[in-house]
């Protein structure tokens, strides 16, 4: 009879012995002709798929969206279509800077993505707890995160290379105010929003569309963690959002967010006072008011970390019928670098994982690759155009046009005010979480080994509010720098 909870080797095999290896004698030595230990060291050494070289510390989800108000008038995405509608989702939240085994409860901002499994394709919304980013160029990337990472000579954090690359990028300025603020540090993964940041295009069933930015407003309202505490806990417990995220859905307690828009006509864009595309600033809510969307709930632990956490690919350009990109020049670097991140980590084939294929079925003239574990297509018709009826194109699920204007060139952004907003924010804040926020600045800034990069990141702390940089300067014990003055 056979036992139907045998160990078996990975080609299904029984294994005889799974505790003593092949040996020549009782005492060794081992005989290369054990293939069972062969397979199981190999495989062992082969279990880590390439860390993200950003977020790679995360923790992951299973879900729901509902929507709660009707916004066909302004998408026809699917998946928004009526008020009632449930689509599944997975979510990812993470650090940034830190490696797969950092600490939660650092000071960076928080990685929020969320596949939502439409029947028209799958959404990534591959946001961040925070509403803008540091720079807003793609082509600046590399060299950011490398002042976020650890330094090649040392493989230490390096606070003199972050606030060199800030104050030579002052367009960071409202970010870094936001990251050293209290939201610097969420207490948990459920405590903190969302935010699609970029500017996304919404279209609907006549064509027409609206720029839009997402918002997710936790329902267990924002709460932070203070340094000190954050600290001791990254020494306590460094899994401790992970675990806390698990535990409450484990438990019953389904952390949740409303999802809401802003929108802005199309032409407003021409004419608002900041450019809409620059993911350094935000759109004022006295503009443009937040209008509800729908309804997100987490209610599963994944079954299995690196089967769904690990290897689960989210792009900004994994996008479904009714809702566009826009030109933000972050954004449009994110379309590359996202999936061919994944292509690079998981595999050309990463889209067929189980965690990321989507719910319905895919068509297409893709075959073959690395670890192309479905049918790969069978015998089908494997190029197109055909005379075998293979899948078709939807001419009104085209992109809809868009008119661009200018010269091809490398220029820089035209609006160039980092410091409005910066201190908008600085203003919005109680004088005690103001007063904090200079604290975490100065911390943050003592160890930088260059006094003119200090001077320099004074001047625009200054600039968005005159007492905001006279504070971080009393609280560094340097003068004004003679621009300020
Ligand atoms: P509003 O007063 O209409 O909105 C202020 C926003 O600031 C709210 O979304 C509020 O979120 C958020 N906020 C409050 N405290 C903090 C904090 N410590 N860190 C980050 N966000 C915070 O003003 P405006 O829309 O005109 O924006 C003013 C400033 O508010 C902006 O310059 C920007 O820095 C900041 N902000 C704006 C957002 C936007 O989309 N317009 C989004 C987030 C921040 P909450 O309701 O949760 O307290």
């Amino acid at each position: 009879m056979t036992n139907n909870n045998r160990l078996t080797t990975s080609w299904g095999a029984p294994v005889g012995d799974n505790q003593n290896s092949i040996t020549a004698g009782s005492r060794g030595p081992t005989l290369i002709q054990d293939v069972h230990l062969l397979e199981k060291l190999a495989h062992f050494n082969r279990e880590r798929v390439p860390e993200r070289v950003v977020h790679a510390k995360g923790a992951g989800a299973h879900g729901y969206f509902e929507v709660t108000n009707d916004v066909s008038d302004y998408t026809k995405a699917d998946f928004l279509s009526e008020v009632g509608k449930r689509t599944p989702l997975f979510v990812r939240f993470s650090t940034v800077a830190g490696e797969n085994g950092s600490a939660d409860t650092v000071r960076d901002p928080r990685g929020f993505a969320v596949k939502f499994y439409t029947e028209d394709g799958n959404y990534d919304l591959v946001g961040n707890n925070t509403p803008v980013f540091f720079i807003r160029d793609a082509i600046k990337f590399p060299d950011f995160i490398h002042t976020q990472k650890r330094d090649p000579k040392t493989h230490l954090k390096n606070p003199t290379a972050v606030w060199d690359f800030w104050s030579l990028s002052p367009e960071s300025l409202h970010q870094v105010t936001i990251l050293m603020s209290d939201r610097g540090i969420p207490a948990t993964l459920r405590h903190m929003h969302g935010f699609g940041s970029h500017t996304f295009k919404w279209v609907n069933k006549e064509g027409e569309g609206v720029w839009i930015k997402y918002h997710f407003k936790t329902e267990q309202g924002v709460a932070n963690l203070a340094p000190d505490a954050a600290a001791k806990m990254a020494g306590e417990n460094p899994d401790y959002h992970t675990e806390d995220l698990f535990n409450a859905i484990e438990q019953g307690e389904f952390p949740a967010w409303k999802l809401y828009v802003q929108i802005m006509p199309l032409e407003d864009a021409n004419t608002y006072r900041f450019d809409p595309f620059d993911v350094t600033k935000v759109w004022s809510q006295k503009d443009y008011p937040l209008i509800e969307v729908g309804r997100m709930v987490l209610d599963r632990n994944p079954e299995n970390y690196f089967a769904e956490v690990e290897q689960a690919t989210f792009s900004p350009g994994t996008l479904v019928p009714g809702i566009d990109v826009s030109p933000d020049k972050m954004l449009q670097g994110r379309l590359f670098a996202y999936s061919d991140a994944h292509r690079y980590r998981v595999g050309a084939n990463h889209q067929a994982l189980p965690i990321n294929r989507p719910r319905n079925e895919v068509k297409n003239y893709q075959r073959d690759g690395q670890m192309r574990f479905d049918n790969n297509g069978g015998g089908s018709v494997y190029y197109e155009p055909n005379s075998f009826g293979g899948p078709q194109e939807s001419p009104e699920h085209k992109q809809a046009a868009y008119p661009v204007y200018g010269v091809a060139d490398s220029v820089a952004n035209d609006h160039n005010d980092h410091y409005t907003q910066a201190g908008d924010l600085y203003r919005l804040l109680t004088e005690e979480e103001r007063s904090r926020l200079v604290t975490n600045i100065v911390e943050s800034m003592k160890p930088v080994e260059k006094e003119e990069i200090k001077l320099r990141q004074i001047q625009h702390f200054f600039k968005a509010d005159p007492e905001y940089g006279r504070k971080v300067a009393e609280g560094l014990g340097l003068p004004l720098p003679q621009e300020a003055r």
